[in-house]
């Protein structure tokens, strides 16, 4: 079986390590330089994106800001999955927030920006405090910002103007601001028969936007419930074929939708070492039309995010139940340049394992370890 990805990330690259021993094979396309790529090595390979498209068996993504153009060609082969309208969905807030009105699942109350006019009426509707996020092109908390107090109405809208003149087709989405106790997300998967497969939620910490520390979750029934249900909603609105992660609020134990990414994600990245079969073999085998594996949890798991850094000492790799993933890439200031999977025997160990991994590690590179 042959797969092309659109985009040639670190998710790709894990995708196909993924697929390897189920006889998988993976060529990536890298949007920014248009070529297609080895996910691995990211040697470019000497034939086009139409000559991919033609030669593989399957189409599918690891980003969702993909230009719209080539989301259709790959369409209009028919071998695309989970689906464009998906892809589409995860990299414009305004689809976003319609889907998930139409699933009728709970989000964040909503008003979209593209005049003055629009910010005082998005004042009136979602209140104050609000988060303004661009429509088009967000991600790792870029593109967003805070407004407290309708004093600091005029000077955001200023800078907001200047961002919309840049890219006619953007917008702003403004949201409530929600008070939440936690950030969970649910990593899920369904097959071209519609079954559906969840892993167990999972509890992230970001920092400044940017997730930093994901732990698997084993004792959140009722919110695993909630979980379940708005992702089978949203799924099968979707008719989706793959991995789907779905990002929540905890709000006092109940769950209020913040955003979805149409693929694997980095708060997945702990099922590699913590669950029966990981996110990138399940995504593979949805869209490859395989038999869905187990998303049952092996242990209890934690994903450490490596941002901006490209060693780690070499105790890390020495502790047993770790395990460390490098992407590969050329080292940049808060850059995602890998993630160390933390695994344990108990809850409470996983937390020692932390703490005690905590004491080797920076405290600045690794602000969400427990110290
Ligand atoms: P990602 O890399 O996950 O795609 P993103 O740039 O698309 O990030 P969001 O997930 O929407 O952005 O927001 C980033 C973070 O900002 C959230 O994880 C959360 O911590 C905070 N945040 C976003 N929206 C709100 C909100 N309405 N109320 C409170 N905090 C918020
Ligand atoms: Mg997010």
């Amino acid at each position: 079986m042959q797969v092309l990805i659109l985009g040639a990330g670190q998710l790709a690259r894990m995708m196909s390590l993924a697929g390897a021993p189920l006889n998988i094979q993976v060529m990536a396309y890298d949007v920014g330089s248009q070529t297609v790529v080895h996910p691995l090595t990211l040697q470019r390979y000497d034939f086009s994106l139409a000559q991919a498209i033609e030669g593989v068996d399957v189409i599918t993504a690891e980003f969702e800001h993909i230009p719209h153009d080539v989301l259709d060609v790959c369409g209009a082969s028919g071998k695309f999955l989970p689906t464009t309208d998906a892809i589409k969905a995860g990299g414009d807030r305004r689809l976003e927030k319609a889907l998930l009105d139409r699933a009728g699942v709970a989000n964040a109350k909503y008003h979209i920006i593209n005049t003055r006019a629009d910010l005082d009426a998005a004042i009136a509707h979602v209140g104050l405090p609000m988060v303004l996020k661009s429509a088009l092109g967000g991600y790792d908390g870029k593109g967003q910002w805070r407004l407290k107090e309708r004093s600091q109405a005029d000077a955001i809208w200023e800078e907001m103007a200047a961002f919309l003149t840049e890219t006619p087709e953007q917008a702003i989405v403004a949201e409530e601001f929600v008070p939440f106790d936690r950030e969970v997300s649910l990593i899920g998967v369904r097959n071209r028969q519609g079954e559906v497969r969840v892993y167990p939620i999972t509890e992230n910490v970001h920092v400044d936007g940017v997730l930093n520390l994901s732990t698997a979750i084993v004792d959140a029934q009722a919110i695993q419930q909630q979980a379940d249900e708005m992702f089978t909603a949203v799924a099968n609105a979707l008719n989706y074929v793959g991995v789907l992660a779905i990002e929540f609020f905890d709000v006092g134990g109940k769950l209020l939708v913040n955003e979805i990414a149409p693929r694997v994600h980095n708060s997945g990245h702990w099922t590699q070492q913590g669950a029966e079969t990981c996110q990138f073999e399940n995504h593979l085998r949805a869209v490859c039309d395989l038999p869905l594996g187990s998303t049952a949890l092996l242990r209890p798991t934690a994903m450490i995010n490596i941002l901006g850094e490209d060693q780690i000492p070499a105790s890390v790799v020495a502790t047993a139940g770790t395990h460390v993933h490098w992407y590969g890439k050329e080292k940049r200031a808060g850059r995602k340049m890998g993630h160390i999977n933390v695994c344990a025997n108990t809850p409470a160990e996983l937390e020692n394992q932390l703490k005690a991994l905590a004491t080797q590690l920076d405290a600045l590179a690794f602000p969400a370890l427990p110290r």
